[in-house]
C-alpha cells in the first residue's frame, strides 16, 4: 500500500488562496473576500472532495469499461492526440456547463457554484457532489468515442486545475490572450448577475466556443456577483438543496404530467420564482441578528481548519483505512460542515448536532479501541448533560456572544 499524494491538493489550494489574498491586501481590496462567505464557499468545497473519493474511482471503472466495450473509434495514443483531446474535453464542458444553465435539474447541482456573492478563488472550490457526479457522466463521451482513459484522467486533471485560476479578481484583462484562453475577465462576466452577462462564457480553457455558439460577452461594466435572486442564506444543507426543493414544490403545484416533466427538464427563468419565497418562510426562519465576535469567528475557523487537516490526512492515507473507518470519518467531516452553516446562521438547534458529532466521535474512538464500554459512557454523558438548560445556556453564551 501507498500514500495517496493528491491529498496535496488542500495545501496547494490554499497556498494560492494566501497569495490571492496578500495581492489583494496589496492593491487595497481586503473586501474582496468575506468571512462568512469565504466559510461558506470552502465547506461546499470540502464536501465536495470528501465524497469525490467515494465516486472517482467508480468513473474512472467506467470509463475503461466503455472504451473497452463501446468505443466507436480506437484513437491511436500519439502526441497529436493531445491536441485533439484538449479541444473535444473543452467542447464537452462547454456542453455540459450550458445545459447546467439551461435545464433545471442540472442547474439544480450547478447553481451552487453561482451563489456566491463574492468572486475569489474560494469560489473555484464551491462545487458539489452532485455536479462533480453529472459532469463525470458527461466526461464518459470522451472514452466512447475512442480516446484512452489513461489519457482522459490525465486531462481532466489539467482541465480542472486551469478553471481554479480564472475565479479571481485581482487579475485584470490580459490583452491577446483574451481572444484564444477564457481568462479571469471573461469567467467574471459568467459569475455576474447583470442583465448583459446572464448566461454568457461557459468555455472553461478556450474562448472560441463561446464565440462560435453566440454566448460571448466581453467584460464591460463592473460585474455583481452572485445570482439574480440572490439565497438569502449560508445554511450547508440550504445551498445544497434549496432548488431541488423548489423542483418538487414546483412539481407539486403543477397540473398533469407534462406540467411536472416541465420543471425537471425545462428552463430555470421558467420556474414559478415566488415559490422560493414561500419556502424560505417555512425552512430559513428569521435568524438571529448578532455581531460575529472574535470568539465565534475563532470556534468556527477552527471547525473548518480541522476539517480540512481531517480531509488531507483522510485522502493521504486512504489505502490503509477500511470502508467503516472512511464512511465514519467522513460522516464527522458532513456534520461538522452542517454545524459551521448551521453557526453562520445562528440556528438554536447547532447544539444537538454538537452532542451528535461528539457521539460519533467517541463512536469511533470505541471502534479504534475495540472498547464499547466508552461509547456507552459517553452516551450517558450526552444523554444526562444535554437535558441540563445550563450547558445549553453556557453553550450558546459561549458561542454567540
Ligand atoms: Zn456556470
Ligand atoms: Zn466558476
Amino acid at each position: 500500500m501507498e500514500l495517496n499524494y493528491v491529498a496535496f491538493v488542500v495545501p496547494a489550494f490554499f497556498l494560492f488562496l494566501g497569495l490571492e489574498y496578500l495581492a489583494a491586501r496589496r492593491q487595497k481590496k481586503g473586501h474582496y473576500f468575506t468571512f462568512d462567505s469565504s466559510i461558506a464557499n470552502i465547506s461546499v468545497g470540502i464536501a465536495e472532495r470528501l465524497m469525490s473519493l467515494f465516486i472517482s474511482a467508480s468513473f474512472y471503472a467506467a470509463f475503461y469499461w466503455i472504451y473497452n466495450h463501446f468505443a466507436l473509434f480506437h484513437i491511436p495514443n500519439h502526441w497529436t492526440i493531445w491536441v485533439v483531446l484538449i479541444l473535444a474535453t473543452d467542447l464537452v464542458w462547454y456542453w455540459y456547463h450550458r445545459l447546467g444553465h439551461e435545464i433545471n435539474f442540472m442547474w439544480g447541482a450547478h447553481i451552487v457554484h453561482h451563489q456566491s456573492e463574492e468572486f475569489n478563488y474560494t469560489v473555484a472550490a464551491r462545487i458539489t457532489i452532485l455536479q462533480a457526479f453529472l459532469r463525470n457522466l458527461f466526461w464518459c463521451i470522451l472514452p466512447l468515442f475512442g480516446f484512452h482513459p489513461s489519457l482522459v484522467i490525465t486531462m481532466l486533471v489539467i482541465h480542472g486545475a486551469y478553471s481554479f485560476f480564472t475565479h479571481t479578481r485581482i487579475i485584470g484583462h490580459l490583452g491577446w490572450l483574451e481572444n484564444i484562453f477564457i481568462t479571469p475577465s471573461h469567467h467574471r462576466v459568467h459569475h455576474a448577475s447583470n442583465e448583459k452577462y446572464i448566461n454568457k462564457n461557459y468555455g472553461d480553457l478556450f474562448v472560441f466556443w463561446d464565440k462560435l455558439f453566440n454566448t460571448f460577452q466581453k467584460e464591460e461594466e463592473e460585474p455583481v456577483y452572485g445570482l439574480t435572486h440572490p439565497i438569502k442564506s449560508n445554511s450547508f444543507m440550504w445551498q445544497h438543496f434549496h432548488y431541488f426543493m423548489e423542483m418538487l414544490e414546483g412539481m407539486r403545484r403543477a397540473d398533469g404530467w407534462r406540467a411536472k416533466l416541465k420543471i425537471v427538464f425545462g428552463k430555470p427563468e421558467d420556474l414559478d420564482q415566488n415559490i422560493r419565497k414561500d419556502l424560505e418562510v417555512i425552512f430559513l426562519p428569521h435568524k438571529r441578528q448578532l455581531k460575529p465576535t472574535f470568539r465565534f469567528k475563532a470556534y468556527l475557523t477552527t471547525q473548518i481548519a480541522l476539517c480540512l487537516t481531517t480531509l488531507f490526512a483522510l485522502i493521504l492515507f486512504i489505502n490503509y483505512l477500511n470502508l467503516t473507518e472512511k464512511w465514519f470519518i467522513a460522516l464527522l467531516i458532513v456534520i461538522t460542515l452542517i454545524n459551521c452553516g448551521a453557526l453562520l446562521e445562528k440556528r438554536s438547534w447547532i447544539f444537538h448536532l454538537e452532542y451528535t458529532r461528539l457521539l460519533l466521535m467517541t463512536g469511533l474512538i470505541s471502534y479504534e479501541w475495540d472498547s464499547p464500554e466508552l461509547f456507552v459512557l459517553s452516551l450517558i454523558f450526552v444523554l444526562l448533560s444535554s437535558s441540563s438548560l445550563n450547558v445549553q445556556k453556557w453553550y450558546f453564551r459561549f458561542v454567540y456572544h
